[in-house]
């Protein structure tokens, strides 16, 4: 058999990668010559300082097939050293979010430059204390006259994640605790416009891993992510499985591959108010949740349905509570400015980037008017038509549409969800109006009587993830969302009882 220099090459690179040794040189060869190859400002100075006898690239790669094989290979490697290897990985991961958030977040503002400094750095922090790890996996034991059967929790392999702008290392992150816990090692497309940070959270991620259990490229990323790497993702044969988190585009195009793909697709999340409920309570959890990130969160409260009998009142409790109400003139300005024209659909209209995420003074601004004071978010009555209403527009800025009851309430609420199945929020003292909406909404997040931020764990019970899996159902993601079940069945022995 006559083997050529390529299939020779991929050999010996697989031998060297088995023993250990994968040599970033080795790998630039494989991967095309050296001119060819394209590095940010980032991956080149974090390049040098990696520059050092073991050679270690701590995940970050400029080739999704390298950043493959690297993972694939740090992953046999997490299987070899068992259960406990895996805990403190994760340990790894949670120390640098609670520890550098404020650095971290610093960053992830500084690149983006949307939402909040505040929130940014929150996010890591709950990130690192609230995302499940290696606990979420208990093996399901039966035991009977038959004898014994259990259920364990195996890895897929390597997993492609694509993450969002909105959150680009809380969700990387979040991923990778929660895939790292179920054994799988992570091959990450970051969004392009917050990929410098997810390079840099990799790479301390990757060193303190390297220092805890000795293995490198449990987490890669691509430095300069494109969409044709993104697929190239989706097309790797050693991906066993996706995570996509991010709108509707990125999810169409997740669940056309053969893969298993979990998708974490967008939201429009609707909030009713009826004559029961608790107006300062929900004026101050609506003003949580929308103002949080500037309303970046894929469950932030994004309009309001809410009753005549209380409408007033409820309005007056924003206020009351720091929200700044906006003339209709301003509403109109706004309105104008937020959204344009879809570029091959005249007919339709879609946020205006340049507003997303933004603080409400600069909304203001870029419409042409002034705020009176300081706030933290805007809010006007608008009617259903407001295009505010109907889409995800992701800004300090909630519509408030006036309805004559409950039923009315609930019934826009459904339709301006969208059948997105994401998140609803409800304010109401009312048993009756609680299950009616949580069954008709049917969504994977449904809170009640507080701001969006409790359906994930942060001022609510429960636990967080920055990827709620909706088309696909698996909701708040978890370990157990990346791992197969495997079954063993003893017949007629063990049970010792
Ligand atoms: P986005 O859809 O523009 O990008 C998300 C990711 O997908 C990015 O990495 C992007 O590069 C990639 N991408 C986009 N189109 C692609 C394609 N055709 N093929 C391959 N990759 C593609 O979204 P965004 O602006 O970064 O994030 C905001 C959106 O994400 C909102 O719609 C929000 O609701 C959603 N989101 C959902 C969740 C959730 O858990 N369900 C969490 C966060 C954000």
């Amino acid at each position: 058999m006559i083997l050529s220099d390529a299939a020779i090459s991929r050999v010996v690179h697989e031998v060297l990668a088995e023993l250990g040794k994968h040599p970033a040189n080795s790998e630039r060869k494989l991967a095309g010559s050296a001119s060819s190859e394209r590095k940010s400002t980032t991956l080149a100075s974090s390049e040098r300082k990696l520059a050092g006898p073991s050679q270690s690239r701590f995940g970050v790669f400029n080739h999704v097939n390298d950043a493959v094989a690297a993972a694939s290979e740090a992953q046999r490697a997490l299987e070899r050293q068992g259960f406990e290897a895996r805990g403190k990985a994760i340990a790894c991961i949670r120390k640098i979010c609670i520890e550098q958030a404020e650095e971290l977040g610093r960053l992830e503002f500084e690149e983006t430059r949307i939402g909040r400094l505040d929130h940014k750095i929150e996010k890591l922090i709950v990130c690192g204390e609230r995302v499940p790890g290696v606990e979420f996996l208990k093996t399901h034991a039966y035991s009977g006259g038959n004898g014994i059967a259990l259920t364990e929790f195996a890895p897929f392999g390597v997993i492609g994640a694509i993450t969002p702008v909105t959150h680009s290392l809380p969700t990387l992150a979040c991923n990778a605790i929660n895939m790292l816990a179920g054994g799988n090692a992570v091959v990450c497309n970051p969004h392009p416009s917050g990929a410098r940070i997810a390079v840099e959270g990799v790479r301390r991620f990757n060193q303190a891993i390297v220092q805890a259990i000795g293995i490198d490229n449990l987490i890669t990323v691509i430095a300069e992510p494109t969409l044709e790497t993104a697929q190239a993702i989706f097309d790797h044969r050693d991906v066993k499985m996706l995570c996509v988190t991010g709108g509707p585009a990125v999810g169409r195009a997740a669940l056309r591959s053969p893969k298993r793909a979990i998708v974490a697709g967008p939201g429009n999340p609707p909030v009713v108010v009826d004559e029961t409920a608790d107006l300062d309570n929900a004026a101050a959890s609506i003003i949580r949740g929308a103002a949080y990130d500037n309303n970046l969160l894929c469950i932030g409260e994004k309009e309001v349905f809410a009753v005549d009998a209380i409408f007033d009142d409820l309005l007056a409790a924003m206020e009351r509570h720091g929200a700044l109400r906006l003339k209709p003139a301003e509403v109109d300005r706004l309105t104008k400015a937020a959204f344009v024209r879809h570029p091959e659909d005249a007919s339709k209209l879609v946020v205006n980037k340049d507003f997303i995420g933004q603080d409400p003074k600069v909304l203001a601004e870029k419409s042409g008017f002034g705020l009176s004071r300081p706030t933290e978010l805007l809010f006007a009555e608008t009617d259903e038509s407001n295009p505010f209403v109907e889409q995800e527009q992701m800004m300090p800025f909630v519509p408030f549409v006036r309805v004559k009851d409950v039923e009315t309430a609930i019934e826009l609420a459904r339709k301006y969800e969208h059948g997105f199945r994401h998140t609803a929020i409800l304010h109401s003292r009312n048993v009756d109006v609680i299950t009616h909406m949580g069954r008709v909404m049917d969504v994977s997040i449904f809170v009640v009587n507080g701001p969006c931020t409790a359906g994930l764990g942060v001022g609510g019970e429960g636990y967080l993830s920055y990827s709620i899996a909706t088309p696909t159902g698996e909701g708040v993601t978890t370990p157990l969302t990346f791992v197969r079940e495997r079954r063993l069945a003893v017949r007629g022995s063990l049970r010792v009882v």
